[in-house]
């Protein structure tokens, strides 16, 4: 019997489709056997693993845009896939709430064992400008963004044939970060400007500039020296400037600031760095090492907990050599095997294992064929470095169909043109109208607060009470707003609101209301007198 779930039989909760979650799962359903004696729920914000050290080929459409990720159900056969956003944990009652689908309630998950996956995130927090006009690289929207970006860049630029600046502006492309997924994706990025400028006729391809930015005094710092040094000769052979020991500090739409004071005029940045842990883990009263990441024991588990293991980019592992485990994929399914081994062990009795991957090695694609790998204590560079990256990468994808994928992209990818689609993705996001039909309910006392409403037409009731015995506090009509308490108070919907006539509403998502509010302090306040007035109505 469960004692976190009250349910039969014990129930671990994986959170984090990536590398750490979806390993931690495999290696879970393979223990399960034959046997069912646990069950396991994987829950991720997207439904599909991403294999991300092909993300960078993304840019260039060497690899087709879904070739290198695979549906988490074709992955996970036992496992229950939830495909959600988790937005709170309830360390105490053992529980994950999950955000709403199509029907606004709180979804809640009881665990007897919670593995947490989530990654890191790109942090441009404290960066002025960066929020705004830098791009992060860390998921496939992210490369689909860039992608598409760079593409309506030399659109724009082969157009404003007389006007020099934006011209400079639209050529120049800018990379902030000399660690792996940045230089990959400077090159990527270059390779593929370099290649397509061609293209347009109105571009000079000697016009295009990219940029990489780093802090140090070399890039690829997780590198061997000569290693590194041959990825920037290479690097700076076919085009790309290096600014060492440069910081990116800010940005503007057409500028990246340099931490001295050199600005560089762009309409294109990618900032691959600051990578932080997960806002969601900041809040968890859980022991936490430098950069917020999850200290862990050598067998996974959360210092001070019995029952929270944490594997991955979000967790700082102990290995024997007393330094934590990088950030990597390579550790990152590692520690998966070793955590869920653990687990079974708590669950069925058994002695645990102790995290202790040494590293096979690093590898780096420096586009064009060539790249870095040290790989056993052997240093390789060049063509056959790339031909060892792509094997390596290539037998490490899940599933054989992926691989086919990928190796027929690339083998057509050496015989024909680079691809030149803009793909236009613009959905409504933010303000939409909706439409509701007498009796229709917009939505129900206890209900997750995600959005607010604002009346166009129409009429609508704010009842209280269980079905049937409701009470009506209030009638809304056009002009009027309703929703604001559960997102002002972060908490469920007090009250149901059921149309009386046909309504047409705007309705504004909790993101987007949340910047508003914060950033007019003037229009929060109206809100909160609104709120006020309801309240005190509502409690006559
Ligand atoms: C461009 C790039 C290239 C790389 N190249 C290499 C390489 O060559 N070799 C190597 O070893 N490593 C490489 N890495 C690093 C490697 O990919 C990471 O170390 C690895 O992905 C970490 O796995 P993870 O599961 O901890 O995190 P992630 O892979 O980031 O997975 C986290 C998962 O959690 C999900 N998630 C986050 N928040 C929520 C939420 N609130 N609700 C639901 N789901 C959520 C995310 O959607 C994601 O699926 C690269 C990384 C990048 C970005």
């Amino acid at each position: 019997m469960s004692a976190g779930t009250g349910l039969t039989r014990p129930r671990v909760v994986v959170l984090g489709g990536g590398f750490a979650g979806v390993y931690t799962a495999l290696a879970l359903e393979k223990a399960l056997g034959g046997r069912d004696d646990f069950e396991v729920i994987l829950v991720n914000r997207e439904n599909y693993f991403v294999f991300q050290p092909l993300l960078p080929e993304v840019i260039s459409g060497s690899i087709g845009i879904t070739d290198m990720v695979v549906p988490l159900r074709r992955l996970l056969r036992r496992a229950e896939v939830h495909v959600r956003d988790v937005e709170a944990v309830d360390l105490e009652a053992r529980v994950v709430s999950t955000s709403p689908g199509f029907r606004p309630q709180p979804h809640r998950v009881g665990y007897d064992h919670l593995v947490l996956g989530l990654g890191n995130v790109t942090d441009f927090r404290g960066l002025p400008g960066l929020p705004e006009h830098a791009m992060p690289f860390k998921n496939l929207g992210d490369a689909l963004r860039l992608r598409n970006h760079v593409i309506r860049a030399l659109e724009e630029a082969s157009i404003e044939k007389h006007d020099r600046e934006l011209r400079r502006q639209l050529l120049t492309f800018v990379v902030a970060g000399g660690g792996f997924s940045g230089v990959e994706v400077a090159a990527e990025l270059n390779d593929f400007v370099r290649a397509v400028a061609t293209s347009y006729r109105g571009i000079n391809p000697e016009e295009v500039r990219v940029v990489l930015v780093h802090s140090q005094e070399r890039i690829l710092p997780e590198m061997a020296e000569p290693l590194a040094l041959f990825a920037q000769r290479l690097l700076q052979k076919r085009g790309v400037e290096l600014r060492l020991c440069q910081r990116l500090q800010s940005a503007t739409g057409t500028e990246a600031i340099l931490a001295g004071g050199d600005r560089i005029t762009t309409r294109t940045l990618v900032s691959t760095v600051p990578a932080s842990p997960h806002p969601l883990l900041e809040g968890l009263p859980l022991s936490k090492g430098p950069g917020g990441r999850l200290v862990t024991t050598p067998e996974l588990r959360v210092e001070g907990t019995a029952n929270v293991w944490a594997v991955g980019d979000c967790a700082l592992v102990p290995t024997p050599d007393g330094n934590p485990a990088p950030p990597t994929a390579q550790h990152a399914t590692r520690q998966a095997a070793v955590c869920a081994h653990n687990i079974v062990a708590a669950i069925r009795g058994g002695d645990c294992r102790i995290f202790d991957h040494r590293g096979l090695g690093t590898m780096g694609s420096l586009g064009h064929r060539s790249a870095v790998a040290e790989i056993f204590g052997l240093r390789v560079s060049g063509f056959i470095a790339w031909w060892l990256w792509r094997t390596v990468y290539l037998m490490k994808m899940p599933g054989w169909g992926r691989r086919l994928k990928v190796a027929s992209s690339w083998t057509l990818d050496l015989l024909l043109p680079p691809d030149l689609v803009e793909l236009r993705l613009r959905g409504s996001q933010g303000l939409s109208r909706e439409h509701y039909e007498p009796g229709q309910e917009v939505f129900r006392e206890g209900d997750l607060g995600d959005c607010l409403y604002i009346v166009l037409s129409g009429e609508a009731e704010v009842l209280k009470g269980a079905p049937g015995r409701e009470q009506v506090l209030t009638q809304l009509g056009a002009g009027e707003v309703f929703g604001e308490m559960a997102l002002l108070e972060h908490t469920t919907r007090n009250a149901t609101v059921r149309c009386r006539t046909a309504m047409d509403v705007l309705r504004l998502p909790k993101h987007e209301f949340a910047t508003l509010a914060a950033h007019l302090p003037d229009l929060r306040a109206s809100f909160e007198k609104v709120m006020n007035g309801r309240r005190g109505a509502g409690s006559k």
